[in-house]
């Protein structure tokens, strides 16, 4: 049963920062309430005060500005699976928004409260982290910009100081000759392992950047290195032969471990598979557009 609390409604970041500074653990910011008001109806948490965003104007647009896509955090999945810039500029970040929960959720559900409760089995931030997303944080005094490879602490846990606010997602537009996918598996209602690549080539189809990153299947979604060392600097040949081991590396690193989604081994087994397919969805729609 949902036990009572107090509704502040701030009209600015700067209010919703100092409610917070005021009172501290007993409260708490509310978006879409997807995620909030379940667990404290579960009775998993409780605050005294809930600080509603929604009213805060300017936080739920998409815009292009200077090749960046800036997402305010307070925009719904919704509105982002529909979003024609977001299909145009981003499109694997359109996808993934599409394949999000169920209509319901996403109806409700913003980008930032996903990011923000950092719960473990989800996809933002994965796909985030291979695309070059910032993170914009902000309090009554300051503002700061978080690398999404740096915004996820542990499950549930994030760096943002008590009394921060998450207010936009600045993701940088795909070069022409680069290719991003996100795939995910999962036979709940969450995913059980999540995968992001994003490719990068010259020219003379040498592969100039590789970004990996592997989500859902640990407490924190995290960039693999390793694995993207392996592939940068070779041909998309010599890549595909090396995707075996580059996967085989990024499911050590995704620190599986054993839940309701899935035995840690088997999720580790996951990674690998995702990896190649993404590889070949990548290599399809790049000879798709050439
Ligand atoms: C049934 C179900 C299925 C789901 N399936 C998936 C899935 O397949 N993939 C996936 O990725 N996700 C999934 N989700 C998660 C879903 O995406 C989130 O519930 C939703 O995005 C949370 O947003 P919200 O606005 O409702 O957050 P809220 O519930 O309002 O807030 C969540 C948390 O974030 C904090 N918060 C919110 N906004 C801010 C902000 N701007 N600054 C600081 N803190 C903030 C709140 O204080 C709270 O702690 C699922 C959720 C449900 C309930």
């Amino acid at each position: 049963m949902l036990r009572r609390f107090r509704l502040e409604e701030p009209e600015t970041v700067k209010d919703a920062s100092a409610l917070l500074a005021r009172y501290g653990e007993a409260s708490r910011i509310y978006a879409g309430g997807t995620e909030l008001l379940l667990a404290m109806k579960e009775g998993l948490i409780q605050y005294e005060r809930l600080i509603n965003v929604k009213k805060i104007p300017g936080l739920d647009r998409v815009e292009l500005e200077n090749g960046v896509v800036r997402i305010g955090a307070l925009t719904t999945h919704r509105s982002l699976e529909n979003d024609p810039l977001l299909r145009q500029q981003l499109p694997a970040f359109g996808q993934m928004e599409r394949n999000i929960a169920n209509v319901r959720v996403r109806e409700m559900g913003t980008l930032g409260g996903n990011l923000c409760f950092a719960e473990p089995h989800a996809d933002p931030g994965t796909l985030l982290m291979v695309l070059g997303a910032k993170l914009m944080a902000e309090k009554t005094s300051s503002k700061r910009e978080i690398a999404a490879e740096q915004f996820f602490v542990d499950a549930y846990e994030t760096c943002l100081e008590p009394d921060e606010l998450l207010t936009e997602i600045r993701i940088p537009s795909t070069p022409r000759r680069a290719g991003v996918a996100y795939l995910k598996f999962g036979y709940l209602e969450r995913p059980s392992v999540g995968l992001g690549l994003f490719l990068a080539w010259n020219g003379a189809d040498t592969i100039t950047e590789a970004r990996v990153a592997v989500g859902c299947a640990g407490p924190k979604p995290r960039r693999v290195e390793e694995s993207e060392g392996l592939l940068k600097g070779k041909t998309s040949k010599e890549a595909s032969a090396l995707l075996g081991r580059a996967g085989e590396i990024a499911g050590r690193a995704a620190d599986a471990i054993s839940d309701l989604h899935g035995a840690a081994d088997y999720k580790q087994h996951i990674v690998g598979v995702l990896l190649k397919r993404a590889f070949q969805q990548i290599l399809q729609d790049r000879s798709s557009k050439a």
